[in-house]
């Protein structure tokens, strides 16, 4: 059955709601969804329903094509001077010995440990401290960069940001340009949360705020440069919130066009403030990918992070809108396994990441930070590759 037969099979169906066959046809179309149609879809939407939608978009955007990136992670501190109601990964500053703060010598010598490894980039981020400020970042950026000039810099979101650059006196712009100076490449999406104040306030009331968060993606986009976005879900926002929070940031991207991918992320409950709150389901997660591909029009790519969802959610999310999986991590992130991830040690081989992608039916490419293309993997052939192995299974009558 092809795309149109789905549709088709969808817009005559008895059962569904006048409302979500508009919506279809409004995706069938290429028409953008309107805010209360995206809070319909959370309400209505079943997952079937959501799934033929996003899917149609994901494959008009980009066929079987799904991407993922060889990069690693450094985490500088798991210290923060904040204290956000969802996060497991920070320790508050009382218990600093329980923590962790590399030096710059530290992180140096991390980032030379991948000297001989193919990875395209390294993502940098952590907790909020006064000692890591904008001289330091910008020192680090630089020699990392004279160090390994391809080793793309992904690194800090706007809550570092905001923090560095109110204490260095400096205004957005200018800091960012300095950022951009010192070496900095482009913006992870973390940080984000909820937007709105009525959530945002009760979660993460100290940092930086929604449209603080934007403004600092918008002055980095100004500068030519990308980044990407997330959303934290399933906590104590209502659906409204996160239709607000997408809505927000498919505005700015109107603006900018800077965004490359949007990040669902999952609210996970183990050692936090906020673990009396269930965690959603499977086939909530499927429905808020779905609903994010549909909603975000202007969004080139939609990421799922399988350390964090396990892998064959990841692998399910590739029906469901998601074209890009993060990444052959090796165990060089402690924030989502210290938040109760699927994954207590995400290190995925890129053969192992391939073979999830070949056995989805889909199309495994290896991007960089700017989704050029590094390695096509549909027709490859690894190196060495063992033959399956075949055992005589016991009959059992
Ligand atoms: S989410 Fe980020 S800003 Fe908030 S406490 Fe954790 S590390 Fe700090």
């Amino acid at each position: 059955m092809d795309v149109s037969d789905k549709f088709r099979v969808l817009l005559n169906g008895a059962n569904l709601l006048p409302e979500l066959k508009h919506i279809a046809e409004k995706v069938l179309h290429g028409q953008r969804i309107t805010f209360d149609e995206g809070v319909l879809l959370y309400e209505k939407g079943e997952l079937g329903y959501l799934g033929i939608l996003a899917n149609h978009i994901r494959e008009q955007k980009h066929g079987d094509k799904t991407y993922f990136n060889r990069n690693f992670h450094i985490e500088p501190t798991n210290l923060c001077v904040y204290d956000c109601k969802f996060c497991s990964y920070s320790r508050l500053i009382k218990e600093r010995s329980q923590g962790w703060e590399y030096t710059m010598e530290d992180m140096l010598g991390m980032i030379a440990k991948y000297d001989d490894e193919p990875v395209t980039e390294v993502h940098i981020v952590g907790g909020v401290l006064p000692q890591y400020d904008m001289p330091f970042y910008m020192e680090l950026f630089s020699r990392i960069k004279e160090h390994r000039p391809e080793l793309h810099v992904k690194a800090l979101t706007p809550v570092e940001y905001h923090y560095i650059f109110k204490k260095a006196k400096v205004d957005y712009a200018t800091g960012m340009r300095m950022m951009k100076e010192s070496g900095l490449e482009s913006m992870p999406g973390g940080g984000a949360e909820i937007f709105h104040p009525e959530i945002r306030d009760q979660i993460a009331r100290d940092k930086c705020t929604g449209d603080q968060w934007l403004q600092i993606h918008e002055e980095w986009h100004k500068l030519g440069m990308r980044s990407n976005a997330t959303m934290l879900y399933g906590h104590i926002e209502e659906y409204k919130h996160r239709v607000d929070h997408m809505e927000q940031l498919r505005w700015l991207q109107d603006r900018t066009g800077g965004f490359q991918t949007f990040i669902p992320l999952k609210f996970r409950n183990k050692d936090n403030q906020m673990s009396n709150i269930a965690e959603t389901s499977v086939v909530e997660d499927l429905r808020n990918y779905a609903i994010a591909r549909i909603y975000l029009d202007n969004f080139d790519h939609i990421k799922a992070y399988w350390a964090m969802i396990s892998r064959t959610t990841a692998q399910l999310s590739l029906n469901f809108g998601v074209d890009d999986i993060d990444g052959t991590l090796d165990d060089t992130t402690k924030i989502y396994s210290m938040a109760g991830a699927e994954e207590q040690h995400p290190a995925m081989s890129t053969r192992e990441l391939v073979e999830l992608i070949k056995q989805a039916g889909r199309h495994p490419i290896e991007r960089d930070t700017l989704y050029n293309v590094v390695t096509d993997y549909n027709e490859y052939e690894f190196p060495n590759q063992a033959k399956p192995q075949f055992y005589k299974l016991p009959v059992i009558n």
